[in-house]
């Protein structure tokens, strides 16, 4: 449905896009997920046709943005960052403003109707929009960018500036409107994407640094990488000989109890099994394994990897 091939945008000799290709298939929910100035805003930016590229590609069912602008901003329902609001125009004077601007041919009154039931905007429609909520006005936004019944919409941080239950309202309601459009929508919340989205694009830098099924993506560290281990020995020479075992990258004692057994958290490099070497150890020194925990690995932890290991390999790979 959507296919960005090396997409790069350049402010003056700073990369804000750099490199960036990926694909979204019909139906699925994709987040986009980095931090403050990732790229995030600047590639969506460009897939929507609001903002042109330094070069490659960026194409909407097969049909090229540049190439086809009209029809392909037909086909996408956009809510920016900042949702263009007129804040002196009613919902319904604003829906139908929109509805002019993208030349709607679907029967008006029907289709508004609609948009203000799905977004449930009812009760409000004949409110000034500066009169609404923060979570009413976002509202209204995402009423905006599906008028025209656009079979894709791409949400910039949605959820940006809402309270608490405002931000479940309109997780909520993104996720229903992922079952009938291709959805992608960019944080830099790790927790949003994980409750929304299907599949996971990670920006940091202007790169994609992982393209990842939501599941496989927390999967991807669990079992191995960490682990919390109970054993029955002195905490001080347990530590020290997790330390030195192969692969280890990080041991510390969890607690002490008092009854000359102790807990400990170890982390392993990720294509690393400790558990066979460590129980060698641990039974060469006649300190018992009491218990053996896999705590695995939260988003964060995945953020953070994907993260530092993108800033080696640049590093390494030198002059990118
Ligand atoms: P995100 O949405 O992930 O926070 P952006 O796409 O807004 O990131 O920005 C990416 C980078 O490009 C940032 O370093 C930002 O400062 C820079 N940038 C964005 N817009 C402009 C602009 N109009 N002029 C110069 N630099 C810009
Ligand atoms: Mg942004």
């Amino acid at each position: 449905m959507i296919k960005v091939e090396h997409l790069v945008k350049k402010y003056g000799d700073r990369y804000a896009v750099n490199d960036i290709s990926f694909e979204v298939r019909k139906g699925e929910i994709v987040g986009f997920l980095g931090p403050n100035g990732a790229g995030k805003s600047t590639t969506l930016n460009i897939l929507t046709g609001y903002l042109s590229s330094t070069s490659g590609k960026a194409m909407v069912d097969g049909l090229d943005i540049l190439e086809h602008p009209m029809e392909v901003k037909k086909k996408i329902g956009f809510l920016p960052e900042q949702p263009p609001l007129y804040l002196d125009m009613t919902v319904r004077e604003y829906l139908n403003f929109i509805y002019d601007l993208r030349k709607c041919k679907l029967n008006r009154r029907e289709h508004i109707n609609e948009i203000i039931r799905v977004v449930k905007l009812e009760g409000t429609e004949n409110r000034m929009i500066k009169n609404l909520s923060k979570g009413y006005r976002q509202r209204t936004g995402i009423a905006g960018a599906i008028v025209g019944n656009p079979e894709v919409i791409i949400f910039d941080e949605p959820t940006n500036g809402l309270d608490p239950k405002q931000i479940i309202d309109i997780r909520n309601l993104i996720k229903e409107l992922g079952k009938d459009h291709t959805v992608i929508l960019s944080t830099h919340i790790l927790s949003e994407v994980k409750s929304i989205c299907d599949r996971i694009l990670i920006i940091n830098d202007g790169k994609l640094v992982a393209d990842q099924l939501t599941g496989n993506i927390e999967g991807e560290l669990r079992g191995n990488r960490r682990i919390s281990m109970r054993a029955d020995g002195p905490a001080d020479r347990v530590l020290a000989e997790l330390k030195k075992l192969t692969g280890v990258v990080y041991a510390s004692i969890g607690a002490e109890y008092g009854d000359g057994t102790a807990s400990f958290l170890i982390e392993s490099q990720k294509d690393v099994d400790i558990r066979k070497p460590m129980f060698y150890m641990l039974a060469k020194n006649n300190w018992p394994i009491l218990s053996l925990e896999f705590p695995g690995a939260n988003l964060e932890d995945v953020f953070i990897s994907v993260v530092d290991e993108s800033e080696h390999e640049q590093k390494k790979g030198g002059n990118k």
